[in-house]
């Protein structure tokens, strides 16, 4: 983990100490609990660990067509381990969390 790289509002210009949040550059108490940050924060850990399903998640949330969704959604419970589906039925809205960030987030 990196240093965060924010600087103290002291008049001192000291480094803050405290360690960046994954995926980011500042810790939390510069801007690393801000939503948005730790949305962008999830795009990059996910891009940086498997481009492939980055791109998957992004089609299960933003297919165009329904089927293209659900082809995304089958694919990434199959990569979970959930073993092969079957079927698949969703009414209302699907929530995916990876690491405390819901993935809808990140549209
Ligand atoms: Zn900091």
């Amino acid at each position: 983990m990196a240093q965060c790289t924010a600087h103290l509002r002291n008049g001192s210009g000291t480094r803050c100490k405290k360690q960046a949040m994954k995926g980011q550059t500042v810790c939390g108490s510069h801007g690393g609990q801000a939503p948005q940050n730790k949305a962008a924060a999830a795009r990059r850990l996910l891009e940086s660990i498997d481009p492939a399903a980055a791109e998957l998640v992004r089609i299960a949330l933003k297919g165009k067509t329904e089927r293209d969704r659900l082809t995304a959604i089958k694919e990434l419970f199959e990569r979970a381990g959930f073993g092969e589906a079957k079927r698949i039925q969703a009414e209302g809205e699907l929530t995916i969390t990876i690491n405390g960030v819901d993935l809808n987030d990140l549209r």
